[in-house]
């Protein structure tokens, strides 16, 4: 009997979710937000209920601590020694990390170094791991690396066209993101269609708030949306994905921005289906107004469905054709309606998708028997992948 916690730390949040290994049972799961925000919530689900926590948390080792003693006073863990082991999702690992690693002191400081890389979450990612490492000094801690399935690109691939000197100096180039969820979803369609991953060139479409798509070859990423930041790629919740790198100078003169940074944050956080819809980053919302008439809504929604198909044929194209799509994450496992769109502009490919198959709660193949291209609905598990991997490493110790 031994539990492992997967824990995803963001910037004010702080998610987790506690499994009974070997045996992948989820035991209970929790989220805590507006961490360093008066009034932090929260949430421990477990046994069929929701219990609710408001207090002011300051930093993450006071959130962990609380979510420990959570554990502990609804009897959900009798000992903090009961919990074996510790998986973290690290946003970014830029070259030096291909695999998930053991925590050691030295590997804690090498992810703060990468902060650069993702300025918002790798530093409350190390935070995570410290309060964890503080209060179990005897658990197993391990780093799974969203960057890490992407390690495989070719450089034609990775490299930007700039200076070599920017890449040979400074790292400057595609690391993507969500690597963890695209390994999943590749490796359950496979189960699916009846085949070895190395027989197999997949596209797999992470739709959630963030979104990024992959071309899978053989198992292993060959390209992916996402970039040196997730920034770039196709257009999300409220990401521009894409853009040409004169518009930040243009619209800085034009609206007296001085700080460049100022800018990067309106093309991470105010851009997206937010910016052009100007009513909302939420896909459910986008299609509500849409359906009752909203033009801009209408707009950021065909704008959406239109980067995707874009990407989807370029991967079509860097694999010389694939044998499925896989649709996953928030939009991409509940939208019925954004699958449709995808997928009606791209039967010259050979993509159809049978629309009895396709509806809420879809979980396999949805694509008609005569598609080419396969079409599946996969949910995704980023936190068993974790848990797994933290497996791996008690099983080494
Ligand atoms: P994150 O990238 O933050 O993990 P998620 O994967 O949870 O995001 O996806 C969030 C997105 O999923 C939101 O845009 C939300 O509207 C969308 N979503 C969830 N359920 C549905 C649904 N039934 N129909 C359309 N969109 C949905």
């Amino acid at each position: 009997m031994s539990k492992t916690i997967a824990i995803n730390a963001g910037s004010s949040s702080l998610k987790w979710q506690l499994y009974q290994m070997p045996e992948e049972t989820v035991i209970a799961k929790g989220l805590i937000e507006r961490i360093g925000l008066p009034e932090s919530v929260s949430t421990v689900s477990f046994d069929g209920d929701k219990h609710v926590t408001v207090k002011n948390i300051h930093n993450h080792t006071e959130a962990v601590a609380i979510l420990m003693n959570d554990l502990k006073n609804l009897n959900i863990i009798a000992h903090f020694s009961e919990i074996t082991g510790t998986g973290h999702r690290v946003v970014a690992g830029g070259e030096l990390f291909k695999a998930s690693v053991l925590i050691t002191n030295e590997v804690a400081k090498q992810i703060e170094d990468l902060s650069d890389l993702a300025p918002l979450h790798n530093p409350a990612n190390v935070a995570g791991i410290y309060a964890f490492c503080a209060l179990l000094p005897e658990a197993t801690h391990v780093a799974v690396f969203d960057t890490a399935f992407h390690a495989t690109m070719p450089a034609v691939a990775y490299r930007y066209p700039m200076p070599n000197d920017y890449y040979d100096k400074y790292a400057v180039r595609k690391y993507g993101a969500h690597g963890t969820s695209h390994m999943y979803v590749a490796q359950k369609a496979a189960d699916y269609l009846g085949k070895a991953p190395e027989d197999l060139k997949l596209i797999t479409a992470h739709i959630g708030n963030g979104v990024s798509l992959t071309a899978i070859d053989g198992g292993q990423s060959v390209d992916t949306s996402m970039g040196f930041t997730p920034l770039a790629g196709v257009m999300m919740g409220t990401r521009t994905g894409e853009l040409d790198a004169s518009i930040i100078p243009y619209i800085m003169a034009k609206t007296g921005i001085t700080d460049v940074a100022e800018v990067i944050d309106i093309f991470n956080k105010k851009s997206g289906l937010a910016g052009v819809s100007e009513m909302s980053s939420d896909m459910r919302d986008i299609i509500s107004a849409r359906d009752a008439g909203d033009e801009k809504a209408s707009l950021a929604f065909d704008m959406f469905v239109n980067r995707i198909q874009k990407f989807i044929g370029q991967y079509l194209a860097v694999l010389n054709g694939a044998d499925a799509l896989i649709f996953t994450a928030g939009i991409g496992e509940n939208s019925d309606v954004v699958r449709q769109a995808v997928v009606d502009g791209l039967s010259w490919f050979g993509l159809d998708i049978d629309e009895s198959k396709n509806v809420f709660g879809a979980d396999g193949i949805i694509s008609t028997p005569e598609a080419k291209v396969k079409v599946l609905v996969i949910p995704t598990d980023e936190e068993l992948v974790i848990a797994r991997d933290v497996e791996k490493f008690k099983a080494q110790a």
